[in-house]
């Protein structure tokens, strides 16, 4: 099964769609299940920035790429948790850009823009997606959230440090990442050796970033501590 349709599918409607990335086999996390559906708040991780992106205004359509085998309970689980905005589940790749380019695949030509997320940063929230969209019109091909470092980084090989580095102008990028739509599908028909997140394809192809101010609440869930970090800040915002 390489695609199959979402829950109340809206169509090529809309021109803002995300590609939710829900693929990788969060190793680090251990257990027998992927990190998409490892629980979160009592339900699976994936369900957070899914039932988000849903709800906000500024997203028309989201493709959920799932992890291989796992694409029936991500239909279920939009089924549930009534994500009209679904318009497709798609099979991930081996790696995240294969599994973007998947998901790239169901979005209609129309499509103006697209907004790329990891549904391991489940904490995604609206004032995010509109400081990603609101710079798309000022003349760039893409628009990510960073985070200037704090920590003093260094270059090491085999635990040995090789140079301290300059972190003036150094950020930690985030996700949800926004790109004209085009420019978007033009950096993913090029090499993706290597890449870490989609504004890299798009710098390779000589595409201008825009970095906005991005949000620690963006934690990529990595860890089981990451994980009941996020669980924290969860049920603190309910309690
Ligand atoms: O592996 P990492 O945590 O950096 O992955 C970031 C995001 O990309 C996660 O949401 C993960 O599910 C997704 N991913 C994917 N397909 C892969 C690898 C990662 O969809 N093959």
């Amino acid at each position: 099964m390489s695609s199959s349709s979402g829950s109340g599918s809206s169509g090529a409607a809309g021109t803002t769609w995300c590609v939710l990335v829900a693929a990788g086999s969060g190793e680090r996390l251990g257990g027998e299940i992927p990190k998409a559906f490892a629980a979160l708040g009592g339900r699976p991780l994936l369900a957070e920035s899914l039932e988000r992106l849903d709800a906000s205004d500024w997203i028309d359509a989201v493709v959920v790429v799932a992890p291989p085998g796992w694409e029936e309970p991500a239909i279920l689980l939009a089924e549930e948790l009534v994500a009209s905005t679904v318009a497709g589940v798609v099979t991930g790749g081996e790696t995240r850009a294969a599994s973007v380019a998947a998901g790239l695949a169901e979005v209609p030509a129309e499509a103006l823009v697209v907004l790329v997320h990891d549904a391991a940063r489940p904490l995604v929230d609206d004032a995010i997606l509109e400081r990603v969209l609101a710079p798309l019109g000022e003349g760039y091909d893409g628009v990510v959230p960073g985070l200037a470092l704090s920590d003093t980084v260094k270059r090491v090989d085999r635990d040995v440090v090789v140079e301290t580095v300059d972190r003036d102008g150094l950020v930690a990028v985030q996700t949800p990442q926004a790109f004209l739509a085009d420019t978007l599908r033009r950096a993913h028909a090029g090499e993706v050796t290597g890449a870490t997140d989609c504004a890299s394809l798009v710098e390779r192809a000589g595409g201008r970033i825009r970095v906005v101010e991005g949000s620690p609440q963006l934690l990529k869930v990595t860890t089981r501590d990451d994980l009941a970090l996020v669980a924290s800040w969860l049920s603190d915002r309910t309690a």
